[in-house]
């Protein structure tokens, strides 16, 4: 048994006739940027999501940045967002000088707890950024009442989510923008890096594309500072044969999340995952609090079991983002950092495996 984090292999093998046709197609072609597979797959999108557009860019990251710029974020402007994320999320706020505001998160959801932004919102204040964590979806609802309030945006950092819910929704379709990542391990993922973001709005949609390809919507006349971010074709035919199986990947991936749950029912060191009752969690991780994390992590390396900190650090106590928010500010963020601890996750994930895990968990408790 060689238990992996995430199988990409499991998965590619099991469609490996489709991809690797599509693929072939893309090479015959030799149209490899902005073939005909883009407006394909970001159609397959927008209608899988719900959502008027897609916008294919070359990865989350960008795809953050550049929803960013395209609600015009200047130097000053601050954006409330979670300190309980991937580096990516903030990175970018930062690197067009905006400021990063890190809001505490829920403790059992580990996303950003809704009842503590408003008392971080300024004059300064432009965007609340959620982001849901491990394909968790946030609490959008108190999220949405709150921008409108206060007359911000809303962008979902979707990017562990392709395919989660909230009260019936996909997420994407819920703020004025959404920004994904198709990374490898991602829930929908291609083979290489690849990005997209969704809006509803006609104008936000114009302007993304336009800031995705060099500020131009005439060639060679360029109306806005931009980047040049885009998804190419042989990412984009992969991706348009794995949407057609997401639902059925996320299913499974749901299926074994329970599955690990019951198998650690009544261990009192270890707390699974609480599902939110308007939520649809599609479990990018399965993801536990644990009582002596450290020692756990490496017991469980030691029996070949992969196993993962999500994350490790808080983004305010990194050294790269000293000084927007003090040490000890942020309790619940800061605790939990030092209980996750997720497991592997993926949707051919076997059952012995989630056994052997779940069996080698309550042995080292016991
Ligand atoms: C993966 C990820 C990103 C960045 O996506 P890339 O495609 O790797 O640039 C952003 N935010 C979160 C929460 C992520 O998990």
């Amino acid at each position: 048994m060689k238990i992996q984090m995430v199988d990409l292999k499991r998965q590619y093998l099991s469609l490996k006739e489709e991809i690797d046709k599509a693929i072939s197609e893309v090479l015959s072609s030799t149209q490899f940027i902005l073939g005909p597979q883009v407006s394909e797959f970001e159609k397959n999108c927008s209608n899988y999501l719900g959502v008027n557009y897609a916008i294919g860019c070359a990865n989350g990251t960008d795809a953050l940045q550049i929803a960013l710029m395209a609600l015009d974020i200047k130097p000053g402007d601050e954006i409330i967002t979670t300190p309980f994320t991937f580096v990516a999320t903030t990175e970018v706020i930062a690197l067009l000088g905006a400021k990063p505001v890190y809001v505490d998160i829920d403790e059992n959801t580990f996303n950003i707890n809704p009842a503590l932004i408003r008392e971080k919102i300024t004059s300064k204040t432009k965007a609340i950024l959620p982001v849901h964590l491990y394909g968790n979806p946030c609490e959008m609802d108190e999220i949405i009442k709150i921008a409108k309030e206060y007359n911000l945006f809303v962008i979902e950092d979707s990017a562990q989510a392709f395919g989660a819910e909230y009260k019936g929704k996909k997420v994407c379709s819920l703020g004025d923008i959404a920004c994904i990542s198709f990374f490898p391990s991602k829930n929908l993922g291609c083979y290489g890096d690849g990005g997209m973001l969704t809006t509803n709005d006609e104008n936000l949609y114009q302007k993304i594309k336009m800031i995705a390809s060099h500020g131009s919507k005439v060639r060679y006349v360029q109306e806005i500072l931009s980047v040049n971010s885009r998804l190419d074709s042989i990412q984009e035919a992969i991706l348009n044969v794995k949407i057609k199986f997401i639902d059925q990947f996320n299913d499974r991936r749901i299926q074994n999340a329970n599955k690990y749950s019951k198998a650690l029912e009544g261990i009192s060191q270890v707390k699974t995952p609480i599902l939110n009752k308007d939520g649809k969690h599609i479990f990018h991780q399965y993801t536990l609090k644990v009582e002596r994390r450290d020692e756990l992590h490496k017991h469980l390396l030691e029996n070949k079991i992969p196993n993962a900190i999500y994350y490790p650090i808080p983004l305010h106590l990194q050294p790269a983002f000293k000084g927007y928010a003090e040490k000890g500010s942020l309790p619940i963020t800061e605790r939990l950092s030092n209980e996750v601890l997720s497991l592997p996750m993926h949707p051919d994930l076997l059952d012995e495996e989630i056994n052997f895990i779940s069996e080698t968990i309550r042995k080292f408790y016991s």
